[in-house]
């Protein structure tokens, strides 16, 4: 044994145990692989790719340890700053640590395959003809509703599709294509080959702009940072934020030499801004998008790593870009759900950010319109610096915001004999329908926002708006069936379900949430000459299909922009003067705590898409709640009053930030199993609370909000504390030691960005 001391080393693996592993290196092997290099070792018969964390001495090693198959690169996979960073990602997200090294690396140098995949080749499908109106496509359809169907859905994928897709994914036959093809409407070219369209994108330069004095003063302020500091740039929608970003960069890469992580929510949603950067940076920028290969996404990789590309743009995941010399990060629309990983390891790329930012002093900025809870009561609590810019650019103002009360004429309505809740003049009221038309008449553009399907009933009474809330969460109850009643998602409370409401004795029927598809063919047939494009999941499932969507927005080729909240972000279209809310309260009234805050930062984004232009532009939402927090501050473009109001209504019962949380979700295919773990796991946790819980409180368990997903049934029980470390070493204990069957699941999510 002693010939082998000092020759093991300890490794971190990508499974999904809370343990790193011995190994032993060949006699032969000259050094002993340093910290963050990869390693291939056997694991259970099979090869693994794991991260070498250095030597260890073996003490109470059980067996002979395993020998190390290959030391495959000269150089770190890791550095040492990123193997930290992910050691405490580990221990503060509570996931095996070489869970998250897997993460941290690209696909290429983790995937036990091959080292580097081959591009593919694609056979794709593209439109030929424009049919532009309503009138156009009824006549060259008439008998053919599917190869409509196919036509349509080309046009809103952005114009092309793989074959692939359209036969495999969507399930089209081939005959219905062939049709297509035969009259010239479609072509399919074989072959094509994957390619970047970052790359093909042209960026136009602009002219450069001279900040304004806000800009200035925050850019000043920025140049001016402490190593690990950390901003919150707080500026209103159109107020430039990108400029100072843009020149905090200059200065990081061209005088000082260093290098920037830029974070966007999601770049394919984002396409504007990204070119923003481009244009100024050119090839010194690597942007890491979802549709590069893995191949092509490990060549970013490299080109980071060797200091050939000075700065990484990307969603969540290019936090972990291998620059060296970083001197910032900036996080863009820091309040974006989307930073939250939902998968192991359930990161959230703002909080990794501010963690990496500390380690290699670099300055953090976080940007948004609508902070965060957290980050709004960090900056109070001088935890983060707080900039401003108070104004639009160019002394543009923020568009005119009205209601449309959906609860006015909601009994005659309920008369007639379509039924309520389905015509077109039930979904757009008089009011947005009169705009929409004059709007189409200037040959303006507007942008119509239908709230997130609701996949959960609630009730909410036709006369005053009033729904039912949970008495211990303060969070909306869920109509359930057999037997009928109202559920509360988080701590299981129920209660009859009342034909009229308890406030005002209105009928309070049940809520039904009203697809996109079927509001663009209302919106169709009351203006058959507009062009009308729809942008949802089910439109956008191609990887360019956004930025497709957008540019031809940009374009003017599209009259009304119809789509869920992924419309909202960063647009910045001058023609666009009208932007409609078809039903703010879907969102409102989601049984999560955190509904009303993603309601007031969802109206006020898509809120500031209008009116950017000289030509001004009008809002109009409807709902049932007018007077509602995240309504009325909307409207007022407030943002301090509603974050006022939130926190105060966060403190009875207690939810972050005025507390911390982690949510337990147990999940399998058996309903009645999931039921029984997700008790029993809350029984141990309760046992263990009273011996050595302290500030940690317990929920549940309940059915989570959403109830399945993937035919997996999902429970759910929530920790809180005020006690961060508490939180964790419970949450830990728990997590290590709980005993769970093989077909079931137990995940823990730390501070979950929604509790569905
Ligand atoms: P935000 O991200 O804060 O909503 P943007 O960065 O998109 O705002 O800027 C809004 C618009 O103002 C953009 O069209 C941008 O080019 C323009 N702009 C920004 N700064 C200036 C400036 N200093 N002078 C003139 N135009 C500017
Ligand atoms: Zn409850």
């Amino acid at each position: 044994m002693t010939s082998e001391l000092g020759r093991l080393v300890e490794v971190a693996l990508p499974v999904p145990l809370f343990q790193t592993f011995t190994y032993a290196l060949d006699p032969a092997a000259e050094s002993i692989p340093v910290a963050g290099s990869r390693v291939v070792v056997p694991f259970r018969n099979r090869k693994e790719i794991g991260v070498c964390l250095g030597p260890t001495d073996g003490v109470g090693l059980k067996q002979k340890a395993k020998r190390v198959i290959e030391v495959p690169d000269a150089a770190p996979a890791l550095s040492e700053s990123m193997l930290s960073l992910c050691r405490w990602i580990a221990d503060y997200y509570i996931v095996p640590f070489g869970m998250v090294l897997r993460t941290a690396l690209p696909a290429a140098l983790t995937g036990s395959e091959q080292p580097r995949p081959v591009r593919k080749t694609h056979r794709i499908v593209r439109l030929r003809e424009d049919l532009p109106t309503l009138i156009h496509r009824d006549k060259a359809f008439g008998r053919a509703p599917q190869q409509r169907a196919v036509f349509e859905l080309l046009e809103s994928l952005g114009g092309t599709s793989t074959l692939d897709h359209l036969l495999g994914g969507l399930a089209f036959s081939p005959s219905v294509l062939k049709a297509l093809e035969k009259r010239g409407l479609v072509t399919v070219d074989s072959k094509e080959i994957d390619r970047d369209p970052f790359a093909l994108r042209e960026t136009k330069a602009g002219k450069p702009h001279l900040p304004t004095s806000a800009q200035a003063a925050a850019i000043a302020n920025l140049s001016a940072a402490g190593p690990g500091e950390v901003f919150l740039l707080h500026g209103i929608t159109g107020s430039g934020k990108t400029l100072v970003y843009i020149e905090l960069l200059r200065e990081i890469v061209d005088e000082r030499g260093q290098t920037a992580i830029v974070l966007v929510p999601e770049i394919a949603l984002t396409p504007q801004t990204v070119d923003r950067f481009r244009a100024v940076f050119g090839d010194r920028i690597a942007v890491l998008h979802s549709a590069l290969s893995d191949g092509e996404r490990y060549d970013a990789w490299l080109a980071l790593k060797r200091g050939d590309k000075k700065i990484a743009v990307g969603a969540r995941s290019a936090i972990f870009a291998p620059l060296e010399k970083l001197g910032a990060i900036i996080v863009d629309e820091e309040h974006e759900s989307s930073y939250k990983q939902g998968d192991t390891p359930r990161y959230h790329a703002r909080e990794v950010a501010i963690m990496r930012a500390q380690l290699e002093g670099a300055t953090v900025v976080l940007g948004s319109a609508t902070p965060s809870l957290e980050s709004w009561t960090n900056a109070l609590a001088s935890k983060y610096r707080l900039l401003t810019l108070p104004e639009r650019v160019g002394g543009g103002r923020l568009p005119r915001v009205e209601v449309i009360d959906l609860r006015l004429r909601a009994v005659k309505l309920a008369d007639t004999s379509t039924g309520p809740g389905t015509g077109y003049s039930s979904v757009i009221r008089d009011e947005l329908d009169v705009a929409l038309a004059s709007t189409l008449m200037r040959g303006e553009q507007s942008i119509l926002l239908l709230n997130r399907r609701g996949y959960s009933a609630f009730v909410q009474c036709n006369d005053c708006g009033n729904v039912v809330v949970c008495p211990n969460c303060s969070i909306t109850l869920t109509v359930h069936r057999a037997p009928e009643r109202l559920l509360c998602h988080y701590c299981s409370h129920q209660e009859p379900l009342q034909s009229t409401c308890a406030r005002c004795g209105g009928v309070t029927p049940r809520h039904r949430g009203m697809g996109t598809q079927q509001v663009e063919r209302l919106l169709a047939e009351r203006f058959p000459s507009a062009r009308i494009a729809r942008m949802d999941v089910d439109t956008t499932s191609g990887k360019w299909a956004h930025a497709e969507i957008l540019d031809r927005v940009g374009s003017g080729d599209v009259d009304i922009l119809l789509g869920t909240q992924m419309i909202a972000k960063g647009l910045d279209f001058p023609n666009v003067t009208l932007v409609g809310v078809i039903d703010a309260d879907v969102g409102i009234n989601l049984p999560d705590f955190r509904a009303s805050e993603r309601c007031f930062q969802l109206l006020s984004q898509v809120a500031g898409r209008a009116g950017r232009g000289p030509k001004g532009g009008s809002v109009l939402i409807q709902t049932r709640v007018p007077s509602h927090h995240a309504v009325r501050c909307a409207l007022a473009h407030d943002y301090k009053t509603f974050v006022r109001d939130e926190l105060a209504g966060r403190l009875k019962p207690p939810y972050p930030p005025n507390l911390r949380l982690a949510n337990i979700v147990f999940s399998g295919t058996d309903d009645r199993a999931t039921a029984a773990l997700a008790t029993a796991g809350a029984d141990w946790l309760r046992d263990l609370l009273t011996h050595a819980g302290g500030e940690v409180t317990l929920i549940g368990p309940a059915p989570a909000p959403i109830e399945r997903i993937k035919t997996r049934w999902r429970w759910h029980v929530l920790l809180k504390s005020p006690n961060s470390l508490e939180l964790t070493r419970v949450g830990r204990y728990f997590m290590e030691r709980f005993p769970v069957p093989a077909a079931l699941r137990v995940t823990l999510d730390r501070d979950p960005v929604a509790l569905l």
